[in-house]
This record gives structure tokens, C-alpha cells and sequence, in this order.
């Protein structure tokens, strides 16, 4: 997923399991390599053949880059108006989840020269590579399926939030 779904996914899980800003933290960076595993639309979205470095986002077009920019910004102002204007959620809270739930393609995607010196940070560069979903065979009806089931996605962790907000 891109950084808003990311965010948006999060929030929705962790934002009533804690109140506090660091396990929320630690919850949005676990809830990203869930949802990493679960079909979605990714960097690869207007490039057929991805190959090899699919993190690196200098690399790929611009036109790739304003979408990643565009969809952030609005991730983030989708989380902010539903979990904290709607829904009360404190604003510490629903940030720190936010920067959980990116730091991991943050690291992946500005810092892995740096990281993957250390053999620890290598293996977290691979374990988080390999458990996320790539598209193989690309075509255009594909894409949408695979958009539809991204929405489909956010829209059970905001149920899922709506739900937990009676029992937890
Ligand atoms: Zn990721």
C-alpha cells in the first residue's frame, strides 16, 4: 500500500487498542507488514515491469512521485478529520500511529544503504521486501481488482474501529 492507506489501515486497527503514543507507534509499524501481505496497489502502479529496486522511489517517474506525494496528503488528512475531528481520537496518538505505520517504507526507502550495514537491518530490509505483495502479471482489470480489494480493505479497519470504539 501507499503511505495513506497505510496510515488510514493503521489507525483504524491500533487507535482504540492503546491510548498511549509509543505502543501506538510500535502497533502502526507492526499493522504495516500486515497489511503489506494483504493485495493492494503499490510503487509499481503505472510501471509494467518493475524490476528490482520497486522501493526506491528516486527512481521511478515523476508522474509515480506526485501520486505517492498526493496520496500521503491525503491519508493524512482522511485520518486526521475521521479519527480526530470525528471520532475524538487524540491527535498525539493518532500521529504517532501515522509515523509508525510509514517508518518502515521510510527506512526501506531513504535509509537501506545506512541500515543495511548492520546484519539486524538486513534482515529487517528482506523480511519486509519479501512480505510484500507484488504484482505479477500486470494488466489493467487486474489493477482494478486489486484496488477494489485495497478499498475494501480500508473500509473492514474502519469498521473494525467503529466496532471496537463500544468494546474496548
Ligand atoms: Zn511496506
Amino acid at each position: 500500500m501507499l503511505g495513506g492507506a497505510h496510515i488510514i489501515f493503521s489507525n483504524g486497527l491500533a487507535s482504540n487498542l492503546t491510548s498511549n503514543p509509543i505502543s501506538g507507534f510500535i502497533l502502526g509499524a507492526l499493522t504495516h507488514h500486515l497489511v503489506d501481505a494483504l493485495p493492494h496497489i503499490d510503487l509499481n502502479i503505472l510501471n509494467k515491469k518493475t524490476k528490482g529496486e520497486e522501493f526506491n522511489l528516486y527512481q521511478l517517474p515523476l508522474k509515480i512521485q506526485i501520486i505517492v506525494l498526493l496520496e500521503l496528503i491525503l491519508g493524512i488528512f482522511f485520518a486526521f478529520y475521521f479519527f480526530v475531528y470525528l471520532n475524538n481520537k487524540n491527535i498525539a496518538l493518532v500521529t504517532s500511529i501515522m509515523l509508525g505505520s510509514i517508518t518502515p517504507d521510510i527506512l526501506t526507502m531513504f535509509f537501506s544503504k545506512q541500515i543495511s550495514k548492520y546484519e539486524l537491518g538486513k534482515k529487517y530490509l528482506n523480511f519486509h521486501k519479501n512480505f510484500h505483495f507484488k504484482l505479477k502479471s500486470f494488466n489493467k482489470n487486474y489493477i482494478i481488482l486489486i484496488a477494489l480489494i485495497e478499498l475494501f480493505i480500508l473500509f473492514l479497519s474502519l469498521a473494525f474501529f467503529k466496532a471496537s470504539l463500544k468494546f474496548i
